[in-house]
């Protein structure tokens, strides 16, 4: 009797155990990942130090300089790609958003584009130049939008949030973009990337577009 009760005890405490051992090694792991938020509207400030850090000092623009914002923080993300973007978004029409992807695409970074067929033919929207300087664009072509909003950097850095890529998202609105290097964050999107790119490709037919 006593030897059941010590042994029940023994297996209660042998589970508790490997459950906090399994919750530290999973916390240890996250410590480090990069994980940031950013709001919106953004603080208006020059941004060409970005795409020009050699010269930090060179524009003589009107607007505020060597100022962090949450636009240069998303830019900076974005540029630190290194050998892939995918990106997903529904609406795309801010220049320096599209300049840095422009940008990515003449350093050899493999850039995917996925926007929305109908925002795609508005005027303003960056998509026709994109697809002009050689990246590969797909539109979605299902029934209903496409409202993503996530860009995938080396297939590890997840960028989303209700941010779409217009000038009046990033200076006028309200938004959130998380950053973030988690893992099971990121794997999701990755796959979701892959589900739509090969849906949306022009010679194929797909019959289940939506997941
Ligand atoms: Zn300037």
């Amino acid at each position: 009797m006593w030897t059941a009760k010590v042994l029940g005890v023994g297996a209660v405490a042998l589970a508790l155990s490997v459950d906090v051992t399994v919750r530290l090694i999973r916390r240890l792991r996250s410590r480090g990942t990069l994980k940031e938020v950013l709001f919106f509207p953004s603080e208006i400030a020059c941004v060409e130090h970005i795409f020009r850090p050699a010269l930090p000092h060179s524009c003589v623009c009107s607007l505020p300089h060597g100022v962090e914002t949450s636009f240069s923080r998303l830019l900076r993300h974005i540029l630190s790609a290194a050998s892939t973007l995918d990106l997903c978004v529904f609406a795309f029409s801010n220049v320096n958003l599209s300049r840095a992807v422009l940008t990515l695409h003449k350093r050899g970074v493999t850039v995917r584009v996925l926007s929305d067929k109908d925002y795609t033919a508005i005027s303003g929207s960056q998509i026709g130049l994109l697809r002009s300087a050689g990246i590969c664009v797909r539109c979605d072509k299902s029934s209903v939008y496409m409202h993503h909003k996530f860009a995938v950097v080396d297939g590890r850095r997840l960028i989303t949030g209700s941010l779409n890529w217009t000038l009046t998202a990033v200076q006028s609105n309200l938004e959130n973009v998380i950053v973030t290097e988690e893992r099971d964050l990121v794997r999701p999107f990755v796959d979701e990337f892959h589900r739509l790119w090969v849906c949306n490709d022009p010679e194929r037919r797909c019959v289940t577009v939506k997941a």
